[in-house]
């Protein structure tokens, strides 16, 4: 690899910008030339592409979002959008790509390794729902927001005595939940993954209700369904009443934690590193601490499993 490009792409999560960051120095310091991708795939498809410097890159470790931008492109799953992205990089020199994304994103960069290009991914999102990787960039940062959320929830719910209700994201991983949920001490945690039985759920509430609890903390994934729907099942099953809270987006934002740019330095520089020692469509992630790549194709084909021994802990704690 002489020339490598690099682009975010699917939803932006805290910590893309230092995985820029390190995939742009980390390559200038091995002597390749760096181009960066405006708008994911979009931009690789429509031509957005432009030459890196060390310069390009300064003053954006501690930024929230993506400098490259992201955006969601349909054209990239067609064979001729394919042809289009690796004939703009071709064009240039460029023989080498890192791909900063989710699931689907890692699918455009298999498609781009079928097309000649040397491709890596990073898994960029908070969810938490690549697997082969411990975590992915952003959910250390999308954790903290929420654990803090509910800690000010937590306030004002017991001057009450109160149950809220707080919906976090995660799509169809509960991890965000899981472990915020955890972290926070919550009641009870609602994972798309595990089954649960909501009556259990409200029994216990009463009963911590009535034995001196001042205040009661759910936490479900999107994954589960609405958090207003919950409530209303709460409610109709025991009269309990909860207010609901929906995070939303702000999960997404802010400055990353020092655990998600260290993560990302450390990826972006692997990613640079294998592919200069040969390797192609693979994925970077961490597992027990140690970095690892792992074929695309069989990353995009497994599902990341919930870790049972957090659930169980969480279960233990929430008396
Ligand atoms: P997140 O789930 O965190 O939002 P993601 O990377 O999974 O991130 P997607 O919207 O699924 O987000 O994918 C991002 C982009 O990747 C798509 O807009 C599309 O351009 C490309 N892509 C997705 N699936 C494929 C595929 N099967 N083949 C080629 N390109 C794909």
């Amino acid at each position: 690899v002489k020339s490598i490009a690099v682009l975010t792409s699917g939803g932006d999560s805290q910590g893309m910008n230092a995985a820029v960051r390190a995939v742009v120095r980390s390559a200038l310091f091995y002597g390749l030339e760096v181009y960066a991708v405006q708008r994911g795939y979009y931009g690789l498809i429509n031509d957005d592409i432009r030459k890196m410097d060390l310069r390009s890159v300064g003053d954006i470790i501690q930024r929230g979002g993506t400098i490259l931008q992201t955006a969601r492109c349909p054209e990239m799953k067609t064979l001729e959008g394919q042809q289009k992205a690796a004939e703009n990089l071709r064009k240039r020199g460029i023989d080498g790509l890192v791909v900063i994304g989710g699931d689907g994103s890692y699918q455009g960069a298999y498609k781009l390794t079928q097309q000649g290009i040397k491709t890596m991914g990073l898994p960029g999102t908070i969810d938490n729902d690549i697997p082969f990787t411990d975590v992915t960039i952003g959910f250390d940062t999308a954790v903290s927001i929420v654990v803090d959320a509910i800690n000010k929830l937590r306030d004002t719910m017991s001057s009450h005595e109160r149950s809220s209700i707080v919906e976090v994201m995660g799509r169809h991983c509960g991890d965000i939940a899981l472990y915020a949920g955890l972290a926070s001490g919550a009641e009870a945690i609602l994972v798309p993954e595990v089954k649960f039985d909501l009556q259990k759920v409200s029994c216990r509430m009463k009963e911590n209700f009535m034995n001196g609890k001042k205040h009661s903390i759910i936490v479900v994934a999107e994954g589960v369904g609405k958090g207003e729907n919950i409530a209303k099942e709460l409610h109709d099953c025991c009269g309990i009443d909860s207010r609901v809270t929906v995070l939303g987006h702000i999960q997404r934002g802010g400055t990353p934690t020092h655990n998600d740019r260290i993560l990302a330095s450390r990826l972006g520089d692997f990613a640079i590193r294998k592919l200069l020692e040969g390797e192609s469509g693979k994925g970077c992630g961490i597992i027990k601490g140690e970095l690892v790549t792992t074929d695309i194709e069989k990353i995009v084909n497994s599902k990341k499993q919930i870790n049972m021994d957090m659930y169980q802990l969480a279960l233990r704690l929430s008396q």
